[in-house]
């Protein structure tokens, strides 16, 4: 791949988040933060760093005027910290108002092409995946949770796309890449546009939040928004980038492809302790060192789990922050106050998690007889 692409299913860290927001046309979030009565910790510690046209969605709360949050899992495991991100972020966005709607796609078609993963073997996982999302505080009766190999609606709205798109525009955002791909591309943007059908209420701001690397899934939605605008009415699809945690290996983005790299919500809290005490860190080589220089939290993945999940509060996460690079803190006992936090939060979480598969089945029945109810 080229290096300045950027690759949505490739599993390298990004370097330089200033240079892909100019690069891109990637918008600050900061300047908005006004604009929210409480915004979230993504938000306030900078790890919700970009966005497009998220104004249009903070207009829509300020308004009381409908709003879809939508976004997807490529069901190949279990929940990871990096999945748990944007379920984190789609959460919040959800509960910003009563008029606000999940739309949440299964995403098999490319977990099939990219993985070769059977859609019978997605289905099961499908269940867990979205238990875990509604233990992480999703609304189902404001939620509408498909597989995406079922759904004629994003089926149809990718076959009409793809007459929409040459082989070089795809080229262009995504390199030279199999035609399986391409497709499941064409889907994702059916997915993105869908809520906006005229069965599903026509046009409205939908918001998708993303990892940064996902942008070019939503390139090509927007643009695909603007060549159909005739047609459908589409509204161009607002997007909010959160920064890519880094790999306990401390290179590459956490990512599904290489398990000792990341944490799952299902790992055991002896795998889950053992990862994360040999994990990469950004101290020092001796003691005298660290003590003297202070360690480098921006290079830590340990840093990471506090800054992007278990640290109690803000203050918690500037505690470390300071303590680290003032030499106060020592990576053993850094690793060990995160083992605990993180085991506190995986028991309690699968508690929820495993009493709430009914619920995930249920929802998924559900949110299959209202799309069949609009329509095929
Ligand atoms: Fe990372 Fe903690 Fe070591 Fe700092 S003290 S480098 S945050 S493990």
């Amino acid at each position: 791949m080229d290096k300045d692409r950027l690759d949505p299913w490739g599993t390298s860290a990004i370097k330089d988040y200033a240079r892909l927001q100019s690069e891109f046309g990637i918008e600050p979030v900061a300047p908005l933060l006004p604009r929210f009565k409480k915004p979230s910790s993504h938000m306030r510690r900078g790890i919700d760093f970009g966005q497009r046209d998220l104004a249009r969605i903070v207009e829509a709360v300020e308004k009381n005027k409908p709003y879809v949050v939508m976004s997807g899992i490529k069901p190949t495991g279990d929940f990871h910290l990096g999945t748990k991100m944007t379920a984190d972020d789609m959460v919040y966005f959800q509960s910003l108002s009563k008029k606000g709607r999940v739309f949440y796609s299964v995403a098999d078609v490319e977990a099939y092409a990219d993985n070769g993963l059977s859609f019978e073997e997605t289905a099961k996982t499908a269940v867990r995946n979205v238990a875990d999302i509604l233990a992480l505080g999703l609304d189902p009766d404001r939620a509408v949770v498909y597989l995406q190999s079922e759904e004629l609606k994003v089926m149809r709205l990718g076959t009409v796309f793809s007459r929409g798109v040459t082989n070089n525009m795809l080229r262009a955002i995504y390199g030279e890449r199999q035609i399986g791909l391409y497709m499941s591309a064409l889907f994702q943007a059916g997915d993105i546009l869908m809520p906006q059908l005229p069965e599903l209420g026509g046009p409205k701001p939908v918001l998708v939040p993303v990892g940064a690397d996902q942008d070019p899934h939503i390139r090509l939605a927007r643009d695909l928004a603007a060549r159909y605008h005739e047609e459908y009415g589409f509204v161009p699809p607002s997007s909010v980038y959160h920064r890519l945690m880094l790999g306990l290996g401390g290179s590459d983005k956490m990512s599904k492809r290489s398990t000792d790299n990341l944490l799952t919500l299902d790992d055991t809290t002896k795998d889950a302790s053992r990862k994360i005490m040999t994990a990469f860190t950004g101290g020092r080589d001796t003691v005298e060192e660290q003590r003297r220089l202070g360690g480098r939290p921006e290079i830590c993945p340990v840093y990471d789990l506090y800054r992007f999940h278990f640290a109690r509060d803000d203050k918690h996460v500037n505690l470390v922050y300071h303590e680290c690079t003032k030499g106060i803190r020592l990576c053993g006992e850094c690793k060990q106050e995160a083992v605990g936090l993180v085991k506190s939060f995986l028991e309690e979480h699968r508690k929820q998690r495993d009493s709430l598969m009914g619920d995930a089945r249920e929802l998924l029945a559900k949110s299959r007889d209202y799309l069949t109810s609009t329509g095929k």
